[in-house]
């Protein structure tokens, strides 16, 4: 009944997640959930603001497909003081949210059969994307390496295939903020062996306790004109549901995707663009560093209560909002079936005995890892986290 296409891809594993913890609620249990790839918070006030106004000007039609040359320009203010360099409109597409910049992108350059490489535990998305658009993923297994890659690996997965490298940092679902030194091997690599590099830099705002988050592209300049920055407002302004992400890259790399933009959604949502583009111009970085530090003390209570786990390493949580749990000690550590338990079965424990939902790793090309939001209300947090670690505890 439907195209081969649709046999390469299923609903997102972390949609998944949710839609059990739902339907757990859904039948009465009292559920903390710990899926959420997004972060509790209200509205900021600019944003606000700037919908309102927009909405009582009257404003309701078509922008330019790539969004207003306003807030093109306002991005590339912005994109020249995140990379110290300069950015300017024609090399900036505005997007439905970062998932449809990744989307684009994938779209535009990769040629049936191209190699992709995505380092692993990966975002869901990332392959799906680069199998829809007749690429192939190749993964590069960071989970012996702190779930950063080493640039040797990756070395040794290029061929003569390989079309690009995705690069997630801070790392959705581990949490990994890479160094210099990595992105520098990386952008070298990228550079030698005539690769793209998609750098998806969507958590870049939140980064903890001694790391730094660096924009590949100011490390090593020469990379610049064959990467596509990704980045968004769903994580920096809590505001996942108004869809506003961009795509900042090479002018010719922007052409094509504004062509293809204009046959799939057109221009992202009128009044969203109009939101961000008020707080680009008005905001005063009040929210922003409400968040982060709302952030940071939820990271910091979450830490305390899973050092009482006693089998599982307390995650490093460097950046993002998620701690994952690498369960492969605790795994091993159950006997008598073979060892074919996965964090799926640990999973479906933690919801039905603890009444808590988690995200497994299996989602992320991991079976021995667990991942946690910690973007809810601190109060639930740390009762979700309490009940957490006293059912991996007592694991068997
Ligand atoms: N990139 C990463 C790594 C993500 O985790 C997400 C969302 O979870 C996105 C991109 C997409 O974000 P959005 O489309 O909401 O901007």
């Amino acid at each position: 009944m439907l195209a081969q296409r649709a046999n390469l891809f299923s609903s997102s594993g972390t949609a998944a997640a949710r839609a059990a913890a739902k339907a757990a609620a859904d039948a009465g249990m009292e559920i903390i959930d710990l899926t959420a790839g997004e972060i509790w918070s209200n509205l900021a006030p600019v944003i606000r603001d700037g919908a309102i106004e927009a909405i009582n000007k009257g404003i309701n039609r078509y922008t330019e497909t790539i969004g207003t040359m306003e807030l093109r320009e306002e991005l590339a203010r912005k994109i020249s003081l995140d990379t110290d360099q300069i950015w300017k409109a024609e090399e900036i597409a505005v997007t439905s949210g970062a998932k449809q910049a990744l989307f684009n992108a994938a779209m535009v350059l990769l040629n049936p059969g191209d190699a992709v490489i995505i380092p692993a535990p990966y975002w869901t998305t990332f392959p799906a994307q680069v199998l829809i658009a007749g690429g192939t993923p190749v993964f590069v297994d960071t989970r012996t390496s702190g779930y950063v890659p080493r640039v040797v690996d990756i070395k040794a997965a290029v061929t003569d295939r390989t079309r690009a490298i995705v690069i997630n940092t801070p790392n959705n679902p581990t949490g990994a903020v890479y160094d210099v030194p990595t992105l520098r091997g990386i952008a070298d690599l990228a550079v030698k062996r005539n690769l793209w590099i998609i750098f998806d830099e969507c958590y870049g705002d939140f980064v903890h306790g001694h790391h730094t988050h660096h924009p590949i592209a100011s490390i090593v300049p020469e990379v610049r004109s064959r990467t596509l920055i990704v980045n968004g407002f769903s994580k920096s302004l809590a505001l996942t549901g108004w869809r506003i992400g961009y795509l900042a890259g090479p002018k010719e790399v922007i052409n094509a995707v504004k062509a293809f933009q204009s046959h799939t959604t057109s221009n992202p949502n009128v009044i969203a663009q109009h939101a961000v583009l008020a707080h680009l111009q008005r905001g005063d970085g009040a929210y922003e560093s409400k968040l982060r530090s709302q952030l940071a003390s939820a990271r910091q209570m979450g830490l305390d209560v899973l050092s009482s786990l006693t089998r599982v390493p307390v995650p490093k949580a460097a950046g993002g909002f998620y701690f994952y749990l690498d369960l492969s000690r605790l795994l091993q550590s159950v006997s008598g079936n073979g060892g074919r338990t996965t964090a799926d079965d640990i999973v479906d424990s933690l919801l039905s005995e603890a009444g808590v939902a988690a995200v497994s790793g299996t989602t992320f090309g991991d079976p021995t890892g667990l991942r946690l939001s910690y973007g809810i209300p601190p109060v639930r947090l740390r009762i979700g986290l309490s009940r957490l670690v006293q059912v991996l505890n007592a694991w068997r």
